[in-house]
């Protein structure tokens, strides 16, 4: 009899339904929070390793719900992905990215790339092309500005219907990341074939390259891939000295991280923009 109250309590187990009813609760809320003005851009800048240069900067949506407060996009992208809102999010993020970046162009602070997070339902999605064509036309930021990422996961789906959107995409002109490098299952074939732009190294291996030496191997060969394969690579999550420093002297083009700068909301990148092009 114990044992089936034990059973009987997990099955109502109140952390469960906490959980299941919060997700449902962020769906719900989570429906309304474009047309509220809940979400927002953040900006960070990526730089080339060696000159010091700027490269870029990531766009990492952020939502700030009346009734939550901020919400991580670890939390919600997934929910977002769970109720097919991500397609909608996505486009607007899309649209909302070029038309920031072209306005800044034009007010002289230009950003040599900007890059968009993509979820693979959208990738899946039968309008990404067109989105990212109308969000192009609509800026009129050039297409070869544009960087889509895209994690290895979605690499892992109906291989025909991801070739095709990437070939639709690259013929708009813009190029292609894979997010998150090395924590998928890719092949070089599979890259090859995808006509990808650049490889991202996912901040896990940054993390371990000092300390660990299988780590350190394989940064390593990440990198002599890509430059062997001609693709571009940055790592991200860089929040050391040492850290840049290891990248840099393995040829690692460009980097991402904290220590280079947090994502910023667009007001205050657009002062750090402004710096840069005064000196
Ligand atoms: P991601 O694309 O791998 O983005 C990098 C994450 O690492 C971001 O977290 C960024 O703030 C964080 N980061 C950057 N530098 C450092 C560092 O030096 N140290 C550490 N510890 N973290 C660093 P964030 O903004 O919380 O985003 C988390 C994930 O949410 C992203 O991972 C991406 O997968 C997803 N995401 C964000 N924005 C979007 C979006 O617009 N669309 C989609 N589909 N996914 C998004
Ligand atoms: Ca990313
Ligand atoms: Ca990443
Ligand atoms: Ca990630």
């Amino acid at each position: 009899a114990k044992a089936a109250g034990r059973n009987a309590f997990r099955f109502y187990d109140p952390q469960m339904n906490v959980e299941a009813s919060e997700r449902s609760r962020l769906r719900w809320l989570l429906a309304h929070a474009i047309e509220r003005g809940e979400l927002h851009l953040h900006f960070q800048p990526y730089f080339h390793l060696r000159s010091g240069e700027l490269a870029g900067a990531e766009v990492l949506l952020r939502w700030t719900s009346a009734e939550l407060g901020p919400v991580g996009p670890n939390q919600f992208i997934p929910v977002a992905e769970d109720g097919g809102q991500i397609v909608e999010i996505g486009a607007w993020v899309l649209r909302e990215a070029c038309a920031q970046v072209a306005t800044w162009q034009r007010q002289g602070l230009a950003l040599p790339a900007v890059a968009v997070n993509l979820s693979i339902l959208q990738f899946r999605h039968g309008d990404l092309v067109q989105q990212v064509a109308d969000a192009l036309r609509d800026s009129g930021l050039p297409a070869r500005q544009l960087e889509l990422e895209i994690t290895e996961s979605v690499l892992m789906h109906e291989t025909d219907k991801v070739f095709a959107t990437a070939d639709n995409l690259k013929a708009l002109g813009v190029r292609l990341a894979i997010d998150d490098f090395g924590t998928g299952y890719s092949s070089l074939a599979y890259l090859k074939r995808l006509n990808v732009d650049k490889l991202k190294i996912d901040q896990s291996f940054v993390r371990d390259a000092l300390a660990s030496p299988s780590t350190t191997a394989i940064v390593r060969a990440i990198v002599d891939m890509a430059r062997a394969m001609e693709l571009e690579v940055v790592a991200e999550g860089i929040e050391t000295a040492a850290e840049r420093d290891f990248l840099a002297a393995t040829h690692c083009a460009m980097g991402q991280g904290y220590l280079f700068a947090r994502p910023m909301p667009a007001d205050q990148f657009e002062a750090f923009l402004a710096v840069r092009a005064a000196g």
